[in-house]
């Protein structure tokens, strides 16, 4: 069905401050709709929210905003980053990258090739920005429906 992305966002970090006691940081307008399968694109948010809580300690950021015929939703945190030449082995299923093991309890390296899934079912993009020691911004590209 047609939906806000913004409400689909306020709704998804509701939930997910509610359970780990985390400070996600939103900033978004209403009105941007996209035609999409709620349950999926909720699965695909909560993959990448869920990274940014175990790979930093700091309030999470989450913004939507409009790019060109795309609604851009870009999930950032001040993290350990990722290595420039593993940031295409993060989607492999299982990959995990060995300077973050000490920071993990919990884990198969399966959440993003879950998302890789997920974006393709949704005809999303993702693009993953990172710096080592500075942080990680996964950005979601969706179809805007006019
Ligand atoms: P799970 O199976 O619970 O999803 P996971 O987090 O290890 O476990 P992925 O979500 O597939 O699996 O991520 C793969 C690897 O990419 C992680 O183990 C981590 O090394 C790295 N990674 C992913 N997101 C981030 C991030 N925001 N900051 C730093 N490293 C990240």
């Amino acid at each position: 069905g047609y939906h806000d992305v913004s409400g689909i966002l306020q709704s998804i970090i509701h939930s997910f401050e509610r359970a780990y006691e985390r400070d996600v940081a939103f900033e978004g307008p209403e009105g941007v709709i996209v035609k999409t399968d709620e349950q999926k694109l909720k699965q695909l948010l909560y993959i990448f929210l869920d990274n940014a809580r175990k790979y930093s300690d700091t309030p999470i950021e989450v913004q939507v905003v409009r790019s060109g015929d795309k609604a851009a939703i870009r999930i950032t945190d001040d993290g350990i980053g990722i290595p420039k030449d593993q940031l295409n082995k993060v989607f492999d299923r299982f990959y995990q990258v060995d300077e973050s093991r000490s920071r993990r309890s919990e884990g198969f390296g399966l959440g993003l090739s879950l998302a890789e899934e997920l974006a393709r079912a949704l005809g999303s993009d993702i693009q993953l920005k990172s710096e080592v020691g500075q942080g990680t911004t996964a950005v979601i590209f969706l179809p805007l429906s006019q």
